[in-house]
């Protein structure tokens, strides 16, 4: 008889994992505590799908860029025109060194723009290639809560048992991942840090140049402060969304492949590692994003413009860049009410050099917005288990549709390896 997986959650990493095991003699059965396939909570594919090929981003394993480039073009296979839109980010030697001369690491990648408005029917063509196979079951509205380890089975929360069970929940999945941890603590190897920033939004005349270049610029900077300062998610002519988590709400960035706006958006974030004894990065990043929306009123951010965010001062008025985040999602106020210093001078710092090469950048009436943070899930330990594994976001090795859906890939890889 065939062996029984059980795939918690069906997103990137999940897709990778069934593409390569779907042939082999495994019954598996995925279960996804969305409602169904349209569902707008399966996360990973929903809004964006900016997939890129790069040694240098996207999580903390090495996934050969042959690899990347072919599950790009698995996913670019899904769309019904193939069009997508592509940029280099630092291939051209010229931006390169211009950046690095002020102190910024320039990071390569090569992207591939699908766009909100195609990713559904992605999703979607990919679900229906997967449910053509018959050792392949979905089970929709399934959230499992706990597992339940013996040596030779696992038993899920649903009362169901599996040979081997790969929980694949990404981010929006930390609860049941809290809770294995505290019934398996021997599978955490690390725990440290968390990305906690603003979204800046700009006129996309100022970063023209740069997004037809690179589409997407991604730079670290080593602040005075001594955090690591990062551009994350740039969106030309994109919209700023904000981000629903169970207890509060942060801000994020997105662009359409067809429906354009006038702005450009992206991310400025600053990775803060803890140290002993704190140890719980994701609550201290949780505490400022309740204390922004506190201030900013429920499921709301605050927005500011860049001179007031600069010197501490309540926005009361916009002038000439016009959020394109819905009205009724900010209030206008003032973010230093709610960020450590630390943070502050390490953006301010970030965008006064960039300013030097980029002029406008640092223009008065730009746009910030608060809270926008990255939680880096634990990292977890996949040696520890045959029948136990976690692949994508949720272990802590990934941070980006490509990496999760490799990570997928290669642990299915290894399970039909061992065979
Ligand atoms: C708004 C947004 C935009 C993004 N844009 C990009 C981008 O353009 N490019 C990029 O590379 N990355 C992007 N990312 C990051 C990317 O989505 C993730 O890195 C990637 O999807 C991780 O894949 P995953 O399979 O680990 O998790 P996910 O894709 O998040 O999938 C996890 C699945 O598990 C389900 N689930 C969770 N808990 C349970 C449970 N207890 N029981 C059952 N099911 C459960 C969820 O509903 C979800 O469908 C974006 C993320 C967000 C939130």
């Amino acid at each position: 008889m065939s062996k029984k997986i059980a795939i918690i959650g069906f997103g990137a990493a999940a897709i990778g994992f069934i593409e390569k095991i779907k042939e082999h003699d495994f019954d598996i059965h995925v279960f996804e505590k969305s409602k169904d396939i349209y569902s707008s909570s399966i996360s990973g594919i929903r809004a964006d799908g900016k997939l890129f090929v790069s040694t240098e981003m996207g999580g903390d394993m090495y996934v050969n860029p042959e690899l990347q480039k072919k599950l790009v073009d698995y996913y670019i296979s899904h769309t019904d025109s193939n069009t997508v839109e592509k940029g280099h980010s630092f291939t051209n030697e010229k931006f390169y060194r211009q950046f690095y001369a002020r102190g910024f690491q320039p990071i390569t990648a090569d992207f591939y723009h699908i766009g909100t408005d195609q990713l559904k029917d992605v999703l979607y063509s990919i679900f229906e290639n997967f449910k053509k196979y018959k050792n392949v079951h979905f089970h929709f509205n399934q959230e499992i809560t706990h597992v339940d380890k013996s040596e030779e089975q696992i038993k899920l929360s649903n009362g169901e048992v599996f040979d081997k069970v790969v929980i694949a929940v990404g981010r929006s999945g930390h609860k049941l991942v809290k809770q294995i941890i505290s019934d398996y603590p021997e599978l955490v190897s690390d725990n440290t840090q968390v990305d906690l920033g603003i979204r800046y939004e700009v006129p996309d005349h100022v970063v023209d140049e740069l997004n037809k270049e690179m589409y997407e610029f991604k730079i670290r900077y080593k602040s005075k402060t001594g955090y690591m300062v990062r551009t994350f998610c740039n969106n030309p002519s994109g919209y700023v969304v904000t981000e629903n988590y169970e207890d509060f709400t942060t801000v994020n960035g997105h662009a359409k492949l067809k429906d354009k706006s006038k702005n450009t958006n992206f991310a400025i974030l600053a990775t803060i590692k803890l140290t002993e004894p704190f140890n719980d990065p994701i609550g201290y990043g949780s505490y400022i994003a309740k204390m922004s929306n506190l201030l900013a009123g429920e499921g709301k951010v605050i927005l500011q413009t860049y001179s007031h965010f600069k010197n501490s001062k309540r926005t009361k008025n916009l002038y000439r860049v016009l959020p394109t985040l819905d009205e009724s999602k900010y209030i206008l106020g003032d973010i230093n009410l709610a960020f450590p210093r630390r943070i502050m001078e390490s953006i301010i710092e970030f965008i006064e050099v960039l300013n030097e090469i980029v002029p406008g950048i640092a223009d008065p009436d730009n746009l910030v917005y608060a809270p926008e943070i990255k939680f880096y899930s634990n990292a977890l330990d996949n040696n520890k288990y045959d029948n136990l594994k976690f692949i994508g976001d949720c272990s802590g090795a990934t941070r980006s549709i490509i990496y999760a859906t490799a990570h997928g890939y290669m642990m299915a890889e290894e399970i039909t390896g061992k065979l």
